[in-house]
């Protein structure tokens, strides 16, 4: 059940634009093309290639981080507020978009070894689990990963260990959890090593599978996905779970790929390469449009995975990375255009309680079957004692009667007094057997039957002893798993360092509702010109209008411009995708001319039969054919050579 409290936000855009590199500071005066005024959050860009009487264009955005930024400013001002809402149950993404090598896979993941240099990714990984070592001990947590690609329109597992050769996976949509990847894998995680671990895995992985790794990495679409489940007992005595889930995402590098002159094979996969981001770049323009009814999430594999994050139930912080030479301007401008944009879509974020497929209530339920299972052995023992010893138990003090619910601290003693318990009854045994062979006054058969006997009781003793040690360690393994608020994590942090860290978070945030402040005043500062003045003279009245006439006029120019951008970039990008379709059509008929002349009509007809469209998969599919003699004969052989 989601709860009621439903609220609209926009999707957060921040814009980062990085130092000059050496290469670029080399090539001329020229210098950077991107201005910033981090105190207004504004961008201001220009073009290297016009007048210089030419306005240079201005864009707005939550905040802005220039090439002096340091990494955990970024952090701390517009994601940590966004891992604090996962941490509480909703559900969060943040992306990276911009050209290649502008500072995507810098900003989220960063240089690992120094400190200063740690992007999103790990960064958020110290905060959610310093975040649960410092909450209260009636919390439980359950923390896993999982890690993908989107390579040519296929969705990779970066998890799984044959990577290199596993299937691709298909995408599922659920009521429930919304659209998700199906078999993907997904690790639990217990401290910040183990989560760095599973990234480093992937990353591996991601760099194997890429034989040119530029290339690869720069087309493909790498999201790590972190869940946090959790629970804690709420006003009605009951425990109620709270998912949040994480999706970080490096997308592939936003500059226009190639597409003209390439032909069949190549033709398929270039058109593949940039599926995925222009099915955003869609996805995009009609929710911050508004108006349009469709949006296009099912165009690609990206954007259905992002479905939530966009338009959706989560909160979701944009990065724009820039690159500051003057030879990528028209990209930088696209990029520009393209988060602006994004600012406009509307999110309906909501805390995700009690949902049905929690794994968290699973492991919850398992560990009490666990611990009644280990109960009731332990009272097993106790009966059989009773028996061994012919009359009532003696009581220790501290024991206590079946049935009575113990927490886990006894849990762990008491599963060591049953360790004791079972050496004692054994040594027992041993003792009862020494006597038995050292009574003189016993028949040797008598002795051998007895002795017998106790062989076996023996036997059943230590196999009830493994099998008791093998639901222990299960049990444990199991419960070590959930952490526990405030337990499993020892924070080493002092009292100091939290206070200065609060006064960071506060500045932080102080900071971004500054900027908020400032622009808002900025936009009633246009809107009201025309209210304020009243006017002494006519020489008055006439040099202030001349001078707002200026100002609009100087307005009006820069809006003809953007619209002539505008109108450029859409006719580019039309006769690029005529050019396509071109190509694509000229390959149809192709396919069209061998399929008239070379296949019989009646294979034809065969094959067309066996098509069907699986809706779930948006794909045609080939039905598997009619058994028949040919085909029982291919089964046959494939199973016998499966045993070989
Ligand atoms: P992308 O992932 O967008 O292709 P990268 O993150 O790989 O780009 O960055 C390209 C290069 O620029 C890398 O060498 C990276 O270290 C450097 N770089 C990017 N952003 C910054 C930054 N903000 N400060 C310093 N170096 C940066
Ligand atoms: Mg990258």
């Amino acid at each position: 059940v989601m709860s009621k409290n439903k609220s609209s936000e926009s999707v957060k855009v921040v814009v980062r634009c990085r130092p000059l590199n050496r290469k670029e500071e080399s090539n001329g005066p020229a210098g950077s093309i991107v201005q910033m005024d981090l105190r207004l959050g504004q961008v201001i860009l220009r073009n290297p290639r016009a007048p210089v009487s030419e306005p240079q264009k201005t864009f707005t955005f939550d905040a802005v981080y220039d090439a002096n930024s340091k990494q955990g400013d970024l952090y701390d001002e517009s994601v940590r507020p966004l891992i604090d809402s996962v941490l509480a149950g909703f559900n969060g993404t943040i992306f990276a978009y911009g050209q290649t090598g502008t500072g995507k896979t810098y900003t989220m993941q960063g240089a690992w070894m120094d400190p200063q240099k740690r992007g999103v990714i790990p960064n958020a990984f110290d905060h959610i689990f310093t975040h649960i070592s410092r909450s209260q001990s009636d919390k439980q947590y359950l923390v896993r990963a999982s890690y993908l690609e989107i390579y040519l329109e296929e969705v990779l597992d970066l998890l799984d260990p044959n990577h290199g050769n596993a299937r691709p996976l298909e995408l599922r949509e659920s009521p429930e959890s919304g659209v998700y990847v199906r078999d993907l894998t997904s690790c639990v995680c217990k401290s910040i090593k183990e989560i760095e671990e599973v990234m480093n895995v992937g990353n591996q992985a991601r760099a194997v599978a890429a034989t040119d790794m530029n290339e690869h990495s720069s087309r493909s679409h790498a999201l790590f996905l972190i869940t946090v489940e959790c629970s804690q007992p709420g006003p009605d005595g009951r425990k109620h779970i709270r998912v949040g889930r994480l999706n970080l995402v490096d997308l592939a590098g936003s500059e226009r790929q190639a597409k003209t002159g390439v032909q069949g094979e190549r033709l398929k996969e270039a058109a593949k390469i940039n599926l995925s981001l222009s099915a955003l770049g869609n996805v995009i323009s009609a929710l911050a449009d508004g108006r349009s009814g469709h949006v296009p999430y099912r165009d690609s594999k990206l954007t259905r995975l992002l479905q939530d994050s966009l338009g959706g139930n989560a909160k979701t912080v944009m990065v724009a990375t820039l690159g500051p030479a003057p030879q990528h301007y028209d990209e930088t401008l696209t990029t520009l255009r393209y988060a602006n944009r994004a600012k406009n879509i509307q999110n309906q974020p909501r805390v995700n309680e009690d949902p049905k497929d929690a794994l968290l209530r699973e492991f919850q339920m398992e560990i009490a079957r666990l611990r009644a299972q280990l109960h009731h052995r332990k009272w097993r023992t106790k009966q059989k004692k009773e028996q061994v010893d012919g009359e009532g138990w003696e009581r220790d003090g501290d024991e206590e009667t079946e049935g009575e619910e113990e927490d886990e601290e006894d849990e762990e003693e008491g599963v060591e007094k049953e360790a004791e318990e079972y050496v004692k009854q054994e040594q027992r045994l041993e003792r009862e057997k020494q006597d038995i062979r050292e009574d003189q006054f016993m028949l040797a058969d008598e002795k051998q039957r007895l002795l017998g006997e106790k062989e076996r009781m023996m036997g059943v003793l230590r196999k009830e002893q493994e099998a008791t040690e093998q639901l222990t360690a299960k049990y444990k393994a199991m419960e070590s798993k959930l952490l526990v608020g405030g337990k499993n994590i020892i924070d080493h942090t002092n009292e100091q360092q939290k206070m200065l860290e609060g006064k960071r978070h506060e500045i932080a945030e102080q900071t971004r509702s500054e900027r908020e402040i400032q622009q808002q005043m900025l936009v009633r500062d246009e809107e009201t010109v025309e209210l304020r003045e009243t006017f002494t003279s006519l020489q008055q009245e006439v040099e202030a209008k001349t001078k707002k006439l200026k100002k609009l006029y100087a307005k009006l120019q820069c809006i003809k411009a953007e619209i002539q951008d505008v109108n450029d970039e859409h006719v580019r990008s039309r006769q690029e995708l005529e050019q396509t379709q071109n190509e694509l059509t000229r390959e149809l008929k192709f396919k069209y001319l061998i399929i008239e002349n070379f296949i019989p009509p009646e294979e034809k007809n065969k094959i067309m039969n066996r098509l069907t469209f699986d809706p779930e998969e948006d794909q045609w599919k080939f039905q598997p054919l009619v058994p028949s003699i040919f085909t029982m004969f291919l089964k046959t052989k494939c199973c016998i050579s499966g045993y070989e």
